[in-house]
């Protein structure tokens, strides 16, 4: 794919840039090894010092940085202004928290002295996508500079623009140069990178295609991967639940980021006896979203990130209507410039659809009915994928029992599913695997070795 920034709000081409040559990416490599040879023996007081400068920076440009971030993508501004706190706010954690995290720990064996200690790895390649431009690079990056690795970035091939603003915020932070470095690749060029001996491990979020051609390359080059794949997230809704409550966060949970998120909740799964009065409470909230520039502050839904996408979500309702499913709301592009898509509710969703089995990247919501909470549960767990799931009841110790039956890297209980530096994010089954965030992401990259004294 051409590195080019299209604006999806208008379709009109903004900037178009050169993917950089063999060459190039030698040099750039052996920069960030010559910086690594210096970064992991700089003292964390410092690294603090300078992650803590990029969160200043980041509250400081919030403005600039979202416009970036909406142009190129078109989520609502106010969604990106959001996602550039929420930068900083990670990089304020692990600024707060890594040295305390990554800390010797003594096990007490038949050593004179025995202890694990956390050394950084090196090198570590981030691959990743348009739909959270900036928090999917933070999310790794804080961690990793934290622990003392050093980054190369390959940003989506629609986001270019995204991808220079975020090396910038490493430099104007005061980080030692190429600590951080942005590679204008394509991901044809991705093996390449993968291939030299100095890159120590990879981590990449995006589809589940992707992630699979790099965990193969990384296999046979033995190399360290996390992937933080798709998802098809059930949002559970039982009898006893707060209906007008769940109703408005289904909206949200479902439209947040345009419905391009991992974790939106895409299947909502509905127990027939509150079937009827919570689709109708959904449907009715559903026609209260404002479509429209994702640049005007009162917009809640801006258009599809690419051309390309638009049509596969198109071609995705319409296979499930073929085959029999009925539109509530919605169902059809918008008739106007740019990549605009309805949102849109579908039920007599069955297994061999489309809205039922594969990850639907939009604002397309799809409505099953189940018999009762068993059989919520099982046709949530009748997915692929594993990533997050939300459940909606105010019996919070029967919601306990089932969260633990539900196959997902996280269960949210009455609330929608989100991501927070404190707490581990990932997925399981065909979501991926490894975790980032939390003292668990910290810890992906590095060597955690055991030094044993007679
Ligand atoms: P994508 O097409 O897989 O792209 C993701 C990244 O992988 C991009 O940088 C892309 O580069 C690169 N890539 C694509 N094919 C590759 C290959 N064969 N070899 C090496 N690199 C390759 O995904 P997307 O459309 O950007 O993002 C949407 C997907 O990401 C959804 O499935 C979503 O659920 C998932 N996601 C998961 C999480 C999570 O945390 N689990 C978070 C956000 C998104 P190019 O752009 O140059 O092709």
């Amino acid at each position: 794919m051409a590195i080019q920034s299209i604006n999806p709000s208008t379709g009109k081409l903004v900037k178009k840039f050169e993917s950089y040559k063999n060459e190039k990416i030698n040099e750039l490599i052996l920069k960030s090894n010559t910086a690594f040879q210096k970064w992991k023996n700089v003292s964390f007081d410092e690294k603090k010092k300078l992650m803590n400068n990029a969160a200043k920076y980041l509250r400081g440009n919030k403005l600039k940085l979202g416009e970036t971030i909406t142009i190129e993508m078109g989520k609502p501004i106010k969604q990106s202004i959001s996602e550039v706190e929420k930068c900083a706010w990670v990089c304020e954690y692990y600024a707060e928290n890594a040295e305390s995290i990554l800390r010797n720990e003594i096990v007490n064996t038949d050593a004179r002295e025995s202890y694990v200690q956390f050394d950084p790895l090196g090198i570590v390649l981030a691959v990743m996508p348009w739909n959270f431009p900036f928090w999917q690079v933070f999310r790794f990056a804080a961690p990793a500079l934290m622990a003392g690795n050093v980054g190369l970035l390959k940003h989506a091939s629609n986001v270019p623009q995204c991808s220079i603003e975020i090396e910038k915020v490493f430099i104007e932070a005061g980080f030692p140069e190429n600590v951080f470095t942005n590679l204008l690749i394509e991901s044809s060029q991705v093996k390449y990178v993968l291939e030299n001996e100095k890159v120590k491990a990879a981590t990449l979020t995006g589809s589940e295609y992707a992630g699979s051609v790099v965990a193969q390359t990384c296999g046979k080059l033995l190399k360290k991967t996390v992937l933080e794949l798709g998802g098809s997230d059930p949002f559970i809704v039982l009898e006893d639940a707060n209906l007008t409550e769940a109703a408005k966060t289904a909206v949200t949970a479902r439209l947040i980021n345009n419905g391009q998120s991992c974790i939106a909740a895409k299947r909502f799964i509905v127990v027939e006896k509150v079937f009827n009065e919570f689709t109708k409470l959904f449907v009715d909230e559903m026609k209260k979203i404002k479509i429209g520039d994702p640049l005007n502050e009162e917009t809640d839904l801006g258009p599809i990130a690419r051309e390309d996408l638009l049509y596969e979500l198109e071609s995705q309702v319409k296979k499930s209507v073929d085959a029999g499913a009925e539109i509530l709301i919605g169902g059809e592009k918008i008739n106007k410039e740019g990549f605009y898509f309805e949102p849109t509710i579908i039920a007599n969703v069955d297994r061999s659809m489309p809205a039922y089995k594969e990850e639907i990247f939009g604002p397309v919501a799809t409505l099953i009915k189940a018999k009762d909470e068993n059989e919520a549960v099982q046709i949530a767990n009748d997915s692929d994928f594993g990533l997050g799931a939300s459940l909606w009841t105010n019996d919070l110790q029967k919601a306990k029992t089932l969260a633990s039956k539900i196959e997902s890297g996280s269960v949210f209980i009455n609330g929608m599913v989100k991501s927070d530096p404190r707490l581990p994010f990932g997925g399981i089954k065909k979501s991926g695997y490894g975790r980032e965030l939390s003292h668990y992401g910290i810890k992906e990259f590095v060597n955690i070795k055991t030094v044993w004294i007679k």
